[in-house]
């Protein structure tokens, strides 16, 4: 038979999109008799490359599966799929706050609502936030599926190297199809304190993520804009924050410039970087055994471990990282106003001031 179905996902799969490994992980079985399926080849003479599902133990029954499932009409089975992923769906928001607390490198042991709470209290944060969460919200047409489609899989390109379950076509496809109808739902003004807190959360894991590369001495070209605007976030007083942004929204990168390209503005390479973390966070959550908790009557995240790779995929990089910030904690109030930096942006030393939020 070319059609099983999976267990987990509770969808009719095709042959031709899965992996001998797939039929394991995503429990694949026949639709009639539920017994276990694998993939083989069709047998000679059949046209090559095609494949299809074989019985783990031939029956009498057999026989009477491969012409039930022959006779299956696209039309029912992609009504049983859409049927399907949306209950997934449905079920994963429901618990989306807690999933994304699974990712959870960059908080070092921390509380994940204290840290939230204490950016919730902090007026560079807040609007930060804000701008945001309006700028994932404008209206879907305005940005086209193709720019979302993009940042998949130039997520997926850095994740590859790192992530072994998401090794065949199939698992990533279940994952992406997954994230993007996440980041659609994230975009609607209802998701809007779900969204905020997604927001906090990969700021926070740029923040950490920033101060270690300068720590380090292995921040890029790219990650410069980022830590312009982290740094202005670090300043002391509301006025000159406010001011450093108004000058940060409208300045010219210079690193643009230099190389010949068009001008692009700091905030909106910052805003570029946040955009991916976003995705790239709802592209690590761990999907699939989410699912496999619901098919067994579970709730989504019962007994699920928390992400083992970071934000930018850094497994002990950033979790080194988040130790050196460990011993630093962050004001829950303004401090004292001191005399604003002068200079280009590019020269403000912000490694300290960085380190010292951190
Ligand atoms: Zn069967």
């Amino acid at each position: 038979m070319r059609t099983a179905l999976s267990n987990i996902l509770g969808e009719y799969v095709e042959a031709s999109d899965l992996t001998h490994g797939d039929t394991a992980d995503f429990q694949v079985v026949c639709p009639c008799c539920r017994e276990s399926v694998f993939k083989v080849a069709r047998p000679e003479g059949r046209r090559r490359g095609a494949t299809f599902f074989s019985h783990r133990k031939s029956t009498a029954e057999t026989e009477e599966c491969e012409r039930r499932v022959a006779s299956l009409s696209r039309a029912y089975v992609a009504q049983v799929n859409e049927a399907a992923r949306g209950q997934t769906l449905e079920a994963f928001l429901r618990v989306l706050p807690a999933a994304i607390s699974l990712d959870r490198v960059f908080y070092a042991g921390r509380d994940p609502d204290k840290v939230h709470r204490q950016m919730q209290g902090d007026a560079g944060w807040r609007f930060l936030t804000g701008m945001l969460v309006t700028l994932v919200q404008q209206p879907i047409h305005k940005d086209p599926e193709g720019r979302l489609e993009q940042t998949v899989l130039r997520c997926f390109r850095s994740l590859d190297e790192r992530a072994d379950e998401f090794h065949s076509a199939y698992a990533r496809s279940f994952q992406s199809r997954l994230a993007k109808g996440i980041y659609r739902y994230l975009q609607g003004p209802e998701a809007r304190p779900v969204l905020e807190r997604a927001i906090r959360h990969v700021l926070w894991g740029r923040y950490v993520y920033i101060g270690q590369a300068m720590a380090d001495g292995t921040l890029t070209e790219a990650d410069k804009g980022v830590r312009d605007v982290l740094a202005t976030i670090t300043l002391r007083d509301d006025a000159s924050r406010l001011r450093r942004f108004g000058k940060l929204m409208w300045a010219p990168d210079p690193g643009s410039l230099a190389a010949g390209h068009h001008p692009v503005s700091v905030m909106k390479a910052f805003t570029d970087a946040v955009e991916v973390d976003l995705v790239f966070l709802l592209l690590r959550l761990p999907y699939r055994r989410m699912a496999e908790n619901l098919a067994q009557g579970r709730k989504p995240l019962d007994s699920l471990e928390p992400c083992k790779i970071g934000l930018f995929g850094l497994r002990s990089s950033a979790e080194d990282g988040a130790r050196n910030v460990e011993a630093q904690s962050m004001p829950a109030r303004p401090r004292p106003p001191v005399k604003e930096q002068t200079g280009h942006l590019l020269s403000l030393h912000v490694a300290p001031a960085i380190r010292r939020f951190g």
